[in-house]
C-alpha cells in the first residue's frame, strides 16, 4: 500500500523541519505540534545527526556538499513558496531539506548509494507535480520497495521532481484528514512537518491576515465552540497592533487573541475557531467559547490609576517624562525634563511629597499619582481629548469587526459581547478591567458598544432604509429626503430622523 498526496501549496499555512532531538516517536510529536501532515525527512548517520544538508528556518544544521543533492525548499508566507532547487541551492530560502533526488525537473537523476541503502524497505518521497506539494510513503512491509522501483512509481504519477526520503524502520507518515499514521518501529532523525489553512482564514474584507503561526494557541489545533465575542484591551500602553503580533508569534507566548485592532488596523491573528488564551489560565473558561480581539491602548494609558506603574529612580521613559513636566508645573525643578529618573527628580519628588502630605518615599506610587493627577491640566491625568482621534479610530475598527464575527456566527451583539471585566463578573475570564476603566474617559460604555454593532449590522440593508426615507418624504413627513440616504444610519442621525418625522406628525 503506498500513502500519498497532493498539496496545492496556497493551502499550506505553514511548513517546518523538526529536528528530533529527543528521539520522540511520531504520535507524541503529532501530540506535541499538531500538524496536518508529518513525514519522514532526510537520512541520519550512527550519530543521529542529518547526512544530508538541512537548513530549518534560516539555520543550517548540515551541510556536506559530498550529498549535495537537490533539495525540496521553502519560504515561510503569508504565502508559503514551495520549489525544488538544484544542489547548492541552500542560500535560496530558509527551509532546504536535500536528498538523493530521483527526479530533478522532469529529468532522471543518478541514484548513487551503496548496497546498505538500495535494498527493498519502506520509504517516504517528497517533491512536486504541477506545482502542488507531493508526499509519498511507503510503509515497511514483507516485500519493501527500492529506491528505483519508488522513482518509476512517481514518474507513472507525473512528478516532476521527486526527492526520496528516509525509510527502514523509520518511515514515519501522518496524514490527519486522511486519519492516517503510520509509525515506523524506529523515531525519524527528522520530519517534514505542515499545517494547511483551515476555512475561515479566508481573510474577510477590511481586515488583513497575520496569523501567529508559532503560538501554541496556532500549533495546539485546538479548537473553540463559538458562543460570543470577548473584547479586551492590552494594558502594554504604545504597542500597536503589528508589534503586539510579532510579540505573541513564539512558542513561549503566555496570550493570544483572535485579533488586534489599533488605530491604523485591524489584524486577524489566528483562525476565528482556534482556542485562544485571553481569558486567564485559571478561570479562563471563555478561552473555550468567545472569539476574543485585543484594541491596542495609546502611550497615554499609561495613566489610567488600573495601569499605573510606580516610578523611582533609575526609571526611563514616557512616563518619567510627564512627571518630570507635572513637577516642573507645580514649582518643582526636577533637573531636566528628559525622561530619565535621575537624583534631581527623586529630590523635587521628594519636596512635592513633603508639600501635599504624602508618604516621602520617592516614588510615584498610587497614592501620589492620585495627587499628582489631581490639578486642571496636570500631566498625569488621563485626558481624553489628548488621544479622541485614536478612540474614535480605535473603535470603529472593533464595532466593524465585532459585526462581522456576530453576522459570520450568528452572535447577537446585544447578549453574546462583553469586554473582559464582564467575563470575570460572570466567573468566566480573569481578575482583569479591561476595557471598563477605559472606554467610560471617552464617555462610552460596553452597552454603547453593543449598540454601535447592532446598528452597523442593521445598518447595512440601507436599501431598506433608503426606501423607508423615500417614503416618509413622499408622504410629507420630512422635507429633504437626500439629506437622510446614502447610508448614514449612526444613532444620532437615526434618532434626528424620528424626533423630526414626530415634530412633523
Ligand atoms: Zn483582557
Amino acid at each position: 500500500m503506498i500513502y500519498t498526496r497532493y498539496i496545492p501549496t496556497d493551502r499550506i499555512r505553514s511548513m517546518k523541519i523538526y529536528i528530533n532531538k529527543d528521539r520522540l516517536s511520531l504520535s507524541a510529536i503529532v501530540e506535541r505540534e499538531r500538524p496536518d501532515l508529518a513525514i519522514t525527512g532526510n537520512f541520519y548517520g550512527p550519530d543521529w545527526k542529518p547526512v544530508c544538508p538541512l537548513k530549518a528556518d534560516g539555520q543550517v544544521v548540515e551541510y556536506d556538499p559530498e550529498y549535495a543533492y537537490p533539495a525540496l525548499c521553502w519560504d515561510q508566507g503569508p504565502d508559503v513558496t514551495v520549489d525544488v532547487v538544484s544542489k547548492g541551492g541552500l542560500s535560496a530560502c530558509q527551509n532546504y531539506i536535500a536528498n538523493c533526488a530521483g527526479i530533478y525537473h522532469g529529468q532522471d537523476q543518478p541514484m548513487i548509494f551503496g548496497a546498505d541503502v538500495g535494498g527493498r524497505r519502506g520509504r517516504t518521497g517528497w517533491g512536486l507535480k504541477d506545482g502542488a506539494l507531493a508526499l509519498v510513503a511507503f510503509p515497511d512491509g514483507s516485500d519493501g520497495i527500492t529506491p528505483l522501483e519508488l522513482r518509476a512509481w512517481a514518474k507513472s504519477q507525473g512528478w516532476n521532481d521527486f526527492i526520496l526520503g528516509d525509510g527502514g524502520r523509520k518511515v514515519n507518515y501522518y496524514d490527519r484528514e486522511a486519519g492516517t499514521i503510520i509509525e515506523g518501529k524506529d523515531p525519524s532523525q527528522n520530519l517534514i512537518l505542515i499545517w494547511l489553512k483551515k476555512e475561515e482564514e479566508t481573510p474577510m474584507d477590511g481586515i488583513t491576515q497575520r496569523m501567529m503561526t508559532r503560538n501554541p494557541c496556532y500549533t495546539s489545533g485546538r479548537t473553540i465552540t463559538t458562543k460570543g465575542v470577548m473584547v479586551h484591551s492590552t494594558a502594554t500602553p504604545g504597542i500597536m497592533a503589528q508589534a503586539l503580533a510579532q510579540s505573541w508569534d513564539t512558542p513561549t507566548a503566555q496570550a493570544a487573541a483572535h485579533a488586534i485592532v489599533d488605530d491604523t488596523v485591524t489584524l486577524q491573528t489566528l483562525p476565528w475557531t482556534a482556542r485562544g488564551g485571553h481569558a486567564g489560565s485559571q478561570a479562563g473558561t471563555a478561552n473555550g467559547t468567545h472569539i476574543a480581539f485585543e484594541i491596542c491602548e495609546p502611550q497615554e494609558c499609561r495613566l489610567l490609576p488600573e495601569e499605573w506603574e510606580p516610578l523611582k529612580r533609575g526609571d526611563t521613559g514616557w512616563a518619567v517624562e510627564r512627571l518630570q513636566r507635572e513637577l516642573t508645573a507645580r514649582g518643582y525643578d526636577p533637573k531636566g525634563i528628559d525622561g530619565s529618573f535621575g537624583p534631581g527628580c527623586d529630590a523635587a519628588l521628594r519636596s512635592c511629597q513633603k508639600d501635599l502630605g504624602l508618604e516621602v518615599d520617592g516614588s510615584c506610587g498610587p497614592a501620589t499619582l492620585s495627587a499628582l493627577a489631581d490639578r486642571e491640566d496636570s500631566y498625569l491625568a488621563y485626558d481624553p481629548a489628548e488621544t479622541q482621534d485614536y478612540f474614535a479610530a480605535a473603535w470603529s475598527h472593533a464595532v466593524a469587526l465585532t459585526a462581522h464575527l456576530c453576522e459570520t456566527y450568528g452572535l447577537d451583539p446585544m447578549t453574546d459581547v462583553l469586554d473582559h471585566s464582564e467575563g470575570h463578573a460572570l466567573g468566566i475570564a480573569s481578575n482583569h478591567a479591561d476595557v471598563s476603566h477605559w472606554f467610560p474617559r471617552h464617555g462610552r460604555s460596553m452597552d454603547d458598544f453593543r449598540a454601535a454593532v447592532k446598528i452597523a449590522l442593521e445598518g447595512e440593508d440601507v436599501s431598506e432604509l433608503d426606501t423607508a426615507v423615500d417614503k416618509l418624504s413622499a408622504a410629507g413627513l420630512i422635507d429633504s429626503p437626500d439629506y437622510w440616504k446614502g447610508g448614514d444610519y449612526s444613532a444620532d442621525n437615526v434618532k434626528q430622523l424620528l424626533i423630526k418625522w414626530a415634530d412633523s406628525l
